[in-house]
């Protein structure tokens, strides 16, 4: 009697230390499933790349297009680069006492992108561009000279084999899928474009306003 005594209690011990366990799977696995229903009332971020692409923001730094022609060798940019990374190879031609431009390059792999070149050349021959995919398996191969630096940059936009994808943070609220949007449906967030077009009309209202006022002082004052 005493030994089916312990063996039935040994069992019940069982029994409740299963159903304990179970009860803490059933929660664990309750979580989990909040988390993921939890992210399917949010934004998708994924993007197919490289068939999907995001459109890179208008202020985007890339990669640096170069000018040959217009540039005048002062090495400006030089100056104001904090590695002094741009090479501005030129030679004193004796006869016309002016600098000779013979290349020109800047090390994509050191660059930090900070756009001070871009910012101070006085002959603007150096603008940033949209592109960043500058990825390569050799690191020599980042050092860009003037043929490659005056390579128009390529754009997510124009391109055929990709489908460009607006910023997701432009999103109008509750929309599941930003593929599918319509291009002229409201965003929450304005676009930078639409920020800059709403300043110009602000200024003009503006200066429109102060020329109303100045000819009734005119007027007032005749
Ligand atoms: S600052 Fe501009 S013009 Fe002067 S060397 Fe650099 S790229 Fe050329
Ligand atoms: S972007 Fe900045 S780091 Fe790169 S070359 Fe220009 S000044 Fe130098």
């Amino acid at each position: 009697m005493v030994a089916v005594n312990s063996h039935m209690l040994g069992f019940l011990k069982k029994v409740a230390e299963y159903t304990q366990e179970a009860v803490s799977a059933a929660k664990y696995l309750a979580q989990g499933l909040g988390v993921t229903f939890d992210h399917m009332k949010r934004r998708p971020v994924t993007v197919q790349y490289p068939y999907e692409k995001l459109i890179p923001s208008e202020r985007y730094r890339g990669r640096i297009h170069y000018e040959f022609d217009k540039c005048i060798a002062c090495e400006v940019c030089v100056r104001v680069c904090p590695i002094n990374l741009p090479v501005v190879d030129w030679v004193m031609n004796k006869e016309t006492k002016k600098k000779e431009l013979r290349n020109y390059s800047i090390d994509f792999g050191a660059c930090i992108f900070c756009g001070n070149c871009v910012e101070y050349c006085p002959t603007n021959c150096l603008s940033m561009t949209e592109e960043y995919e500058l990825s390569a398996f050799d690191r020599h191969s980042l050092n860009y000279d003037n043929v490659a630096l005056g390579r128009l940059p390529t754009s997510v936009t124009s391109d055929p084999s990709v489908k460009p994808l607006r910023e997701l943070a432009y999103l109008p609220k509750g929309v599941m899928d930003p593929h599918e949007l319509p291009a002229n449906k409201k965003r929450t967030g304005s676009l930078p474009i639409d920020i800059v077009k709403k300043l110009q009309k602000e200024k003009v209202d503006e200066n429109n306003n102060q020329t109303d006022m100045d000819s009734k002082n005119l007027n007032s004052s005749d």
